[in-house]
């Protein structure tokens, strides 16, 4: 299989290959879940995965080819054995009412094609109910039915779903993500990319993400803050106007970075997300208690959960409660 003819990205090139391995010889589960950083062209994989599944003459490549009427309905996304189920509103919950339709979706005979395709993205986004009412199709899914959940997150679902269902984990190494990006962006977007860990596609701008939350700035919040030169509560109202979802994502990132360099001596020998950061990182670490990072690296990750499975929550309230703990937490 020549990998230049593949519908995929050059990083996606291995996972597209096994899953297409897994069609050839009957052995594909009824549930993926395809999973990676930000930037990884996840929901391409899944659709194009999907795509390859219902085309009636797929190429050998697993292509589809865009000529047979499956493929037409595809494009014109009125294909009946095709069901993507997203937020109603970006950044929103997916609603147990959706997961509902997708239940009765799943129960109906394919109309179409030999198989229905079921893609959920992304699947972190479903609340608890809606993951819970998803379980039973998961566990004995109709017979032709293909479940897809596309997740960035998958650490924030349930066990009892991922579990149901096989893993495809996609990223990039960094001479692909050089690669993709040496003539799209100038040299210090590429670092930026290959320190940040996440895919090329958050950096050439394919990816409709807020590129305004910047690392640097959030780690200078945090040392302005922990050198009690800015105040936290107008800290957390600064912060409450940005993208909710990115500033988690980095301060996540920053937090978990700060947890790998307060366990080891060296800090040369750290693996860290933001790499270009190290040095900084390292004296802030320096000023608190492991626990004490924890103990915000816990904070965070259930808002993050909560801002991503829930339509209420109010973010201003979170920040405020991080950055006051964050300043309380410093080492006298
Ligand atoms: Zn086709």
């Amino acid at each position: 299989m020549d990998s230049n003819n593949l519908p995929v990205y050059p990083w996606q090139v291995k996972p597209w290959q096994l899953i297409q391995s897994m069609v050839t010889t009957d052995r594909l589960p009824h549930a993926l879940l395809i999973s990676g950083l930000k930037g990884m062209g996840l929901f391409e994989f899944a659709s194009n995965f999907a795509s390859s599944i219902l085309c009636e003459q797929a190429l050998e490549s697993g292509e589809q080819c865009h000529r047979c009427s499956a493929c037409n309905l595809i494009k014109a996304e009125t294909h009946p054995d095709l069901l993507i189920v997203e937020p109603e509103e970006e950044g929103k919950a997916i609603k147990i009412d959706q997961i509902r339709k997708l239940v009765s979706f799943s129960q109906f005979q394919s109309h179409y094609s030999k198989r229905k395709v079921i893609i959920i993205c992304p699947a972190e986004a479903m609340n608890t109910s809606s993951a819970n009412s998803l379980l039973k199709t998961l566990e004995e899914p109709p017979g032709d039915t293909l479940i897809i959940l596309v997740s960035q997150q998958p650490s924030m679902l349930p066990i009892t779903v991922r579990s149901r269902c096989q893993k495809i984990k996609i990223s990039a190494t960094s001479t692909e993500v050089e690669e993709w990006l040496s003539d799209k962006v100038e040299l210090e977007k590429i670092q930026t990319a290959l320190a940040s860990g996440c895919g090329p596609l958050f950096f050439d701008g394919k990816e409709e993400l807020d590129q305004s939350i910047d690392r640097k700035s959030l780690l200078d919040d945090l040392e302005l803050m922990s050198n009690k030169q800015k105040d936290p509560i107008d800290t957390a109202e600064q912060w409450s106007k940005k993208q909710p979802h990115e500033t988690f994502f980095w301060l996540l990132n920053i937090c978990q970075d700060m947890l790998k360099l307060s366990s080891i001596d060296n800090p040369n020998q750290a693996k860290l997300v933001n790499q270009d950061l190290c040095e900084r990182l390292h004296q802030l670490a320096k000023q608190y208690e492991t626990k004490g990072i924890f103990n915000i690296y816990d904070k965070l990750f259930e808002y993050h959960r909560l801002i991503s499975t829930n339509t209420s929550v109010k973010t201003s309230t979170m920040f405020e409660d991080l950055t006051v703990e964050w300043v309380n937490l410093r080492r006298l």
